[in-house]
């Protein structure tokens, strides 16, 4: 027996066994095993798990079944994360389209779940045990880097009404699992604010979860009126739905008294990456394939920004394959200090729509135009609206009311990185609404989606 196969048969089939078991504690087990692996060994241990999801799927799913056919594919021509590409790109729309045939015909129960999204339509999918089980697991082996276990006191901030009314499995299953509370950070008041940071007192949480948007407004409002937030013995802030920028993590990070950990992921897409302590971006290796491709759709090599495409090894009973997440990274091929072999995102660059384009067609991230506005004394909040190419808005929440010397700094800023001939308008308006999701998006460009 070559070593290969001995190192198949001795630790990568019996993990995948174990993968297959819809119990989370004992996925969680097994995800701590794999996470110790070499990138190869978890490479192979992937390719395994995928080329068993493929001859589930087309076993037992109409719309893949159909799809294989027509392209005269069996499982066999899809052995490894390379041969995805043989297979077509899954979008919202061609979920929408496909709901029924979607659906495996040996699927248990299965809970429908609809995402708002940060824009556009709704999407309605459904979720099965298994999908459920691997996204809880891949969780709690992240939140377990940080010393947060179950049973650890939690604290959610969700900033989404639609999320919130949804009787979603991950969130019961979550509520079982952590001894979890949540605040419905949306419409929030200055009333509410310091209510909510009085709970946080109260409960003392191990962990804080949920927008960097909303913990970076308890956190500057805490700092506003003298509360201390440091002494409460919070170990982590997870955040995760938006983009985190350098700002928001040290402004948590110095209030709350504890580190920030990045995550990245969505309830249609599931739990993709995660932040180490040492800082590493992990991808959930053993249960997502992720691609990075370029705007024509072609895979990506390590180190090059593109689309996030995922296919979850978990969802046999409702599959997404190639989903199209409209967030834009690049893998990694470094190693993380941690020692993990899970493979890491480089970096996360948002949405296409956080991107913002200069008059001679530069694309930039929106952060290069919101270090400009938090730089500047007395502006509480503000969003940027880019209209045209030769029209960005600015709408400002200030202190003490807007100045003209302010308007003039805006302006000049501004020009100095669209362009000169570029119309700025600034704007002073008393607050700034979130999007109908509930999150907040701070740039907003109709140049650049
Ligand atoms: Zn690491």
């Amino acid at each position: 027996m070559s070593l290969y196969t001995g190192l198949v048969s001795s630790v990568l089939f019996p993990l995948h066994e174990k993968l297959k078991k819809h119990d989370t504690l004992a996925i969680r087990k097994s995800l701590e095993q794999s996470q110790w692996l070499s990138a190869d060994q978890l490479h192979d241990l992937q390719a395994k798990r995928l080329s068993a999801f493929v001859e589930n799927i087309y076993r037992h799913v109409p719309y893949y079944r159909q799809v294989m056919e027509e392209r005269q594919l069996t499982p066999a021509d899809i052995q490894n994360a390379g041969d995805l590409r043989k297979l077509p790109f899954l979008s919202k729309n061609l979920i929408r389209e496909h709901f029924e045939a979607l659906k495996s015909d040996i699927a248990g129960p299965l809970n429908r779940f609809n995402t708002g999204g940060s824009s556009g339509q709704p999407l309605i999918f459904l979720l099965g045990n298994e999908r459920v089980s691997h996204d809880v697991a891949e969780k709690w082996r992240a939140t377990r880097w940080w010393g947060v276990d179950i049973g650890d006191r939690e604290i959610v901030a969700w900033g989404s009404p639609i999320e919130l009314g949804a009787q979603d499995k991950i969130r019961l299953a979550r509520d079982k699992l952590f001894r979890s509370e949540l605040i419905p950070a949306f419409d929030m008041t200055r009333e509410k604010l310091l209510g909510f940071i009085e709970r946080i007192r109260q409960v003392k949480p191990a962990m804080l979860f949920g927008y960097p948007s909303v913990f970076d407004l308890l956190a500057k409002t805490a700092e506003q009126n003298d509360i201390r937030m440091d002494n409460l013995g919070i170990r982590v802030a997870f955040v995760t739905s938006e983009r985190l920028y350098p700002y928001q993590r040290e402004n948590i990070s110095r209030v709350f008294g504890c580190p920030v950990a990045n995550g990245y992921g969505g309830r249609d897409a599931g739990f993709i990456a995660h932040e180490c302590p040492q800082g590493g971006m992990h991808l959930s290796f053993e249960d997502i394939v992720v691609e990075i491709v370029d705007p024509q759709g072609t895979p990506l090599p390590p180190g090059q920004s593109g689309e996030i495409v995922v296919t979850h090894l978990g969802t046999s009973e409702f599959p997404f394959v190639r989903y199209r997440t409209g967030d834009i990274a690049a893998l990694s091929d470094k190693a993380c200090g941690c020692g993990r072999g899970l493979p890491m995102l480089e970096s996360i660059e948002g949405r296409s729509t956080d991107f913002v384009v200069a008059a001679d067609g530069t694309m930039m991230h929106g952060l290069a135009l919101i270090y400009i506005l938090r730089d500047m004394e007395g502006v509480d909040a503000f969003k940027i609206t880019q209209e045209s190419l030769q029209h960005t808005h600015v709408d400002l929440v200030v202190k003490t009311g807007l100045t003209d010397k302010m308007t003039q700094r805006v302006q000049d800023g501004f020009k100095a990185r669209l362009g000169q001939g570029v119309d700025i308008s600034v704007c002073e308006v008393s607050e700034i609404p979130a999007e109908k999701s509930g999150k907040y998006r701070y740039v907003v460009s109709k140049v650049a989606s």
